[in-house]
């Protein structure tokens, strides 16, 4: 659908409520446009934003409205119902497209499609029953990582079944969902690059981030990871490869493995984000344009802005009562304190981060 760019001024509408629809806004704001935001619970995108609806995916009337007073719909996060996205096609554009979204929801869709363009991931196999997963155990051998076919994020939805492990019980633990079994990758690094994509095909990426994780959530991103720049050019080219087949509009990222083989690393991709990323935040404070700037204008049809990075970057997460420690951030000179509004830090919560922007070298 080819529809005209919108103007400073035009409202763009966000599906979720939560810190990632909160930092959209906020660029959006900078940038002269309003931002309209849906969700089923309050969060701390409506303390940012013009105008909120607090109401169902599934409220029709509420969906209308909603279209009716945006020129372009976004999300924050890949749940959104198919159904929400198709109804909302109907009336306006929804950036990233109703394709993207279906196949970042299925981890099984998403291997088979990157497996397609010729792009590795770990092996896998589809579980839909016991007796398929301990096929698919004979043929990955153990370690392996059972993992829910859909919405599972921050290692939520998923378990690590070793030597010696009951197999059906790992399978109940998850609820018995359609899985992917995944054979273990034993990584060197774990690294993502935060791309996007332009209404005319435009690409642009910034540098390749170096992600370390606890608990599966991650705690700390390093930019520019510690990569051959002939891995970080292939990194980034994977990510565009995936963004054109996806025909996509706005920022998508791609957490990879690297795998260490006779000297030189071997990407794996683990999964496609189809959003802005929290490995990207550091963009924010650590180069021209942030990857929440850079989002707003793929979706209004705007050129991308340079993703140039100011210097060596290091970001943490503050999750749940690490938060505390905003006075002390707020006193450590360079240090660009970010905290999200949330209430109740909760453990395991993403409450905030933190940038240092340090020169080159
Ligand atoms: P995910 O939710 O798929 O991003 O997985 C969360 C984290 O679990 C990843 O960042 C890895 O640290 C780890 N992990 C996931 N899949 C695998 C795998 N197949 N092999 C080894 N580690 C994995």
């Amino acid at each position: 659908m080819s529809q005209p760019a919108l103007q400073p001024g035009d409202t763009i509408g966000i599906l979720g409520s939560g810190q990632l629809g909160r930092m959209i806004a906020m660029a959006a704001a900078r940038l002269g446009l309003k931002t309209h935001i849906y969700c089923p619970d309050p969060g701390p995108a409506f303390d940012v934003c013009a105008t909120f609806t607090l109401a169902a995916y599934e409220d029709e009337k509420a969906l209308a409205a909603f279209a009716d007073s945006v020129g372009v719909v976004s999300y924050e996060f890949e749940n959104v119902p198919a159904p929400t996205a198709g109804f909302l096609a109907a009336r306006r554009p929804v950036r990233p497209g109703a394709r993207a979204l279906a196949i970042t929801q299925d981890r099984w869709d998403e291997k088979t499609f990157l497996n397609g363009l010729g792009i590795p991931t770990a092996p896998f196999a589809r579980v839909d029953n016991v007796a398929s997963l301990e096929a698919a155990l004979e043929t990955l051998g153990r370690p392996a990582v059972l993992k829910t076919r859909r919405f599972g994020y921050d290692g939520k939805g998923q378990a690590i079944i070793r030597a010696g492990d009951d197999a059906a019980s790992a399978f109940r633990s998850l609820g018995e969902q359609p899985c992917v079994l995944e054979g273990f990758v034993s990584f060197a690094r774990e690294i993502s690059v935060v791309g996007a994509r332009g209404v005319d095909g435009s690409f642009a990426a910034f540098d390749v981030c170096e992600n370390e994780h606890e608990h599966h959530i991650l705690s700390r991103t390093i930019v520019p990871a510690q990569v051959s720049e002939t891995t970080a050019a292939a990194a980034i080219e994977t990510t565009g490869k995936i963004a054109a087949a996806l025909d996509y509009v706005g920022v998508i990222t791609v957490e990879m493995f690297l795998v260490e083989e006779n000297g030189s690393d071997r990407i794996v991709i683990n999964e496609i984000a189809p959003r802005v990323h929290n490995s990207g935040h550091w963009t924010i404070d650590g180069a021209a344009t942030s990857q929440f700037e850079q989002h707003v204008r793929a979706i209004c049809g705007w050129p991308l802005g340079s993703p140039r990075r100011h210097g060596r970057i290091e970001m943490g997460n503050l999750i749940g009562a690490q938060a505390d420690a905003w006075p002390e951030l707020l006193r450590e000179p360079g240090v660009a304190l970010h905290l999200y509004g949330k209430h109740e830090a909760r453990a395991g919560r993403k409450m905030g981060h933190w940038t240092r922007v340090l020169p080159e070298g």
